[in-house]
């Protein structure tokens, strides 16, 4: 359906809904973006796209020649440029609770474990972090260490963080009952102060994956003995033991009960 003519285009009702959805699909994109080196790489592209448009309209055939392939490759262009990017929205997906209820994670044991050796590893200031992961595991990380394949302990813990062992620079990362590796290196975050505190390599760390994944994060301190948790990008930190016990229940989903009632509040406060 024909509404008017612009020379020779002609601009049906279609064509109005397409190209409104396409700026606001973009405008969206560039809100959540502005402020990142993103929002300049997209503007970047948006730019080449126009010129390669400009240049094919005009009829001009060498610029044609140089930015029509461009126009090709931009899609694989968009997923090697925007990866980090695509991959926190991937994150946040992974992260939405109704979807947890279904990937649920037998982590149960692993918490006793954990919460006894942490304690006692912050009581010697012996360092140490642990990374339990969720539904969606962070293999590339996890092959940065040695791998293991071992059921998690209390005394194992202990032995890995020793100062002395060889595995206890790094992290460990937890998946359901089994540690999957030691001596793991995680992406530092670009915080270096958290509530007025300077932080460390270690915390830095365990920030840092926590932003990238989904993941829960316990970290003891070397040189305070202090128990932080961290997740979502958010660290909490000087926790007792007991807090530590009920941090991770809470974070891990630990004691719903899958009853009706647990299942429909889920979805109410998602929605
Ligand atoms: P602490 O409170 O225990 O001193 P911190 O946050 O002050 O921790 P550092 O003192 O710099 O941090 O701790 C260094 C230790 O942190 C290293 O020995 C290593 O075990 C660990 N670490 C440093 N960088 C990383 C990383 N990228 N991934 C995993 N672990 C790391
Ligand atoms: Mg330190």
């Amino acid at each position: 359906m024909e509404l008017f003519k612009i020379g020779f285009l002609s601009v049906g009702l279609i064509d109005i809904v397409d190209v409104a959805l396409v700026s606001f699909i973009f405008y969206r994109l560039y809100i959540a973006m502005r402020g990142t080196i993103a929002a300049q790489i997209f503007v970047g592209l948006l730019l080449i796209m126009g010129v390669s448009f400009v240049a094919q309209a005009a009829n001009l055939k060498v610029m044609t020649w140089i930015f029509q392939p461009l126009q090709v490759i931009w899609v694989i262009a968009f997923i090697i440029l925007f990866q980090p990017e695509l991959r926190r929205l991937l994150v946040l997906v992974g992260r939405n609770r109704i979807i947890r209820l279904f990937l649920k994670v037998d982590v149960h044991e692993s918490i006793e474990d954990v919460v006894g050796a942490v304690t006692e590893l912050s009581k010697k200031k012996h360092g140490a972090m642990i990374v339990f992961v969720r539904a969606i595991g962070i293999r590339t990380y996890a092959e940065t260490g040695t791998k293991m394949e071992a059921l998690v302990s209390n005394s194992l813990l202990l032995s890995i963080f020793h100062p002395r062992s060889p595995l206890h620079d790094g992290a460990v990362v937890i998946k359901d009952r089994l540690i999957e590796a030691a001596r793991c290196t995680l992406p530092l975050s670009n915080l270096t102060v958290w509530e007025g505190r300077l932080l460390g390599t270690r915390h830095r760390a365990g920030l840092g994956i926590s932003e990238q994944a989904d993941v829960v994060v316990v970290i003891a301190s070397e040189e305070t003995g202090t128990i932080s948790i961290a997740e979502n990008g958010s660290l909490s930190q000087g926790l007792s033991p007991a807090a530590l016990r009920q941090e991770l229940r809470d974070r891990l989903n630990v004691e719903t009960d899958r009853s009706v009632r647990s299942i429909w509040k889920t979805i109410r406060n998602n929605a």
